[in-house]
């Protein structure tokens, strides 16, 4: 069993504990045991994290664009570097496998090179003047300090979006890291440190999550708000922000359609769907969730999928050939066991899976529903765990008006053989994004962010920093 650090604040460069000593408890979920435990910051840990960021901030947004992405790239490599060391961390409190843990690292390397070379490119523009003695710029600045919220699903790569979008910016960033996983977070900001990011650029603080955001958001000196979680806790934030008048990115839940057609390649639609469905057990906002598949190829189509699930190991995220850890908490479980057990008694019919596994940890079985009725709760509820749920189809417009039911509009999945579908899907499908015939979402070159109750803003692509950015114009005579 590797060892696992207790996590401090990282304030003005330094770690330390909390002003007034609170810790937190950190559980691994694959045993329900404590491995550690988090400071857990207060008012007065705030109030130094935040007149460090100030400084930090003059600092940062006055160092060279190149300077900054030559900074970024170091970090980049030295997580490079560390990888061996920070997935089994990750693995201790978050389950996932290990394998998983390394490449949501590599993921998180390239995402801080991708906006390395984004800081290289803020550019402003000139715009021809109405008279010839007039000189008129718009320029990009950083917008100041940003106050980020991350959760426990990537413990690294939802917090090093946001870190990397700000960073290449020029702004400073204090982020409040997932309290349930702290410790890879925390090996994430020490690249970030030790590659030469000034004392007070990067902050990150953990405790009361109500406590923290309701102190930051209205605070003078935050000037931007980016938070990643549930649309209901997502609601409350942007209302914060809109009330201060704060600009926001809300990444935020999704319910992911994943159509089926009877002219796709049933086959690679089977076993992509599968592995996207159960990877890290289903806790990902963009997992597909809603299956629905053409009532010709239906039956045979849910017997492949679960076949494929049938091969999945649960187990402790450490061990040799495991490919499905546990759920990150106990919350998760019973969210699991009250929506199957609903959709059940509503006339779902279990294909696979349903149940907790064991008595120790938050196991639970890859799970299979089909013929799942629309009233059922995990339906509209977004599941966030291993339960896939199956409805037939008969034609193209049922399936559109299906997969645009709910409120979510993040990602959406579909495969099929036919140019017109694909068309179709392209213009009618309501998401943020749409992935057809195969799993692409999620790289940093490509957006990232959904549509309406999903949030909006995006984390990826060439847009994304501008959430960091605003434009000023100047004209001179
Ligand atoms: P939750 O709604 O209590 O919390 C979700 C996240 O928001 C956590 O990281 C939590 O620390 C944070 N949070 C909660 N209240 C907050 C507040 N007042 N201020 C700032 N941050 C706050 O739910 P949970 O049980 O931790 O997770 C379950 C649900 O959260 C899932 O069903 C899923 O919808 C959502 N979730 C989404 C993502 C994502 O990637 N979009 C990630 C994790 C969780």
């Amino acid at each position: 069993m590797p060892s696992y650090p207790d996590t401090q604040l990282f304030i003005d460069g330094n770690w330390g504990p909390a002003a007034a000593g609170g810790v937190l408890p950190v559980l691994n979920p694959a045993t329900g045991e404590q491995i550690g435990t988090l400071a857990r910051a207060e008012i007065a840990d705030l109030d130094k994290a935040l007149a460090a960021a100030k400084r930090g901030f003059a600092v940062w947004r006055n160092t060279s664009a190149y300077e900054r992405a030559k900074i970024m790239r170091k970090a980049a490599a030295l997580l490079r570097e560390r990888s061996e060391a920070i997935a089994p961390l990750m693995t201790l409190e978050q389950g996932k496998p290990v394998a998983e843990a390394r490449v949501e690292i590599a993921t998180a390397a390239d995402i801080i090179d991708w906006f390395a070379g984004e800081a290289q490119r803020t550019y402003g523009w000139t715009i021809p003047a109405r008279a010839g003695h007039i000189a008129q710029t718009a320029v990009k600045e950083p917008v100041g300090i940003v106050a980020a919220f991350a959760p426990w699903n990537f413990p690294i790569n939802q917090i090093v979006r946001k870190m990397s979008a700000a960073l290449a910016a020029g702004c400073a960033i204090l982020a409040k890291g997932p309290e349930e996983t702290p410790a890879s977070p925390a090996a994430l900001i020490e690249v970030f440190h030790d590659a030469g990011v000034p004392a007070g650029a990067i902050g990150l603080v953990y405790g009361d999550p109500a406590t923290i955001s309701s102190y930051l958001i209205p605070h003078p000196l935050i000037a931007k708000v980016t938070f990643t979680g549930s649309t209901p806790v997502g609601k409350k934030l942007a209302a914060m922000a809109g009330e201060h008048m704060k600009r926001a990115t809300m990444e935020l839940g999704g319910h992911a359609p994943a159509i089926v057609f009877d002219d796709a390649d049933l086959g690679t639609a089977a076993k992509l769907l599968a592995g996207a469905k159960f990877r890290n057990a289903g806790q990902v906002c963009i997992s597909p969730t809603r299956f629905l598949v053409q009532e010709t190829v239906y039956d045979q189509f849910v017997e492949n999928f679960a076949a494929a699930a049938r091969t999945i190991k649960v187990g402790d995220g450490l061990a040799e050939g495991t490919t499905m850890g546990p759920l990150a908490n106990a919350r998760r479980v019973q969210a699991m066991e009250a929506l199957v057990q609903d959709a059940v008694q509503k006339g779902a019919k279990l294909v696979l899976g349903g149940e907790r596994i064991g008595n120790a940890g938050n196991f639970f079985q890859p799970t299979v529903l089909k013929d799942v009725p629309l009233h059922a709760r995990a339906m509209t509820e977004e599941p966030f765990g291993p339960v896939a749920l199956f409805r037939p189809f008969k034609a193209l417009d049922d399936v559109l008006a299906e997969a645009n039911r709910l409120p979510y509009g993040l990602a959406a999945y579909a495969y099929t053989s036919s140019a017109a579908t694909v068309q179709a899907l392209s213009t009618g499908v309501e998401s943020g994004m749409l992935s057809i015939n195969h799993h692409g979402l999620g790289v940093p070159e490509t957006p990232f962010g959904g549509i309406k109750d999903s949030g909006y803003g995006t984390e990826g692509g060439a847009e994304a920093i501008e959430a960091y950015l605003n434009t000023k114009f100047v004209t001179v005579a």
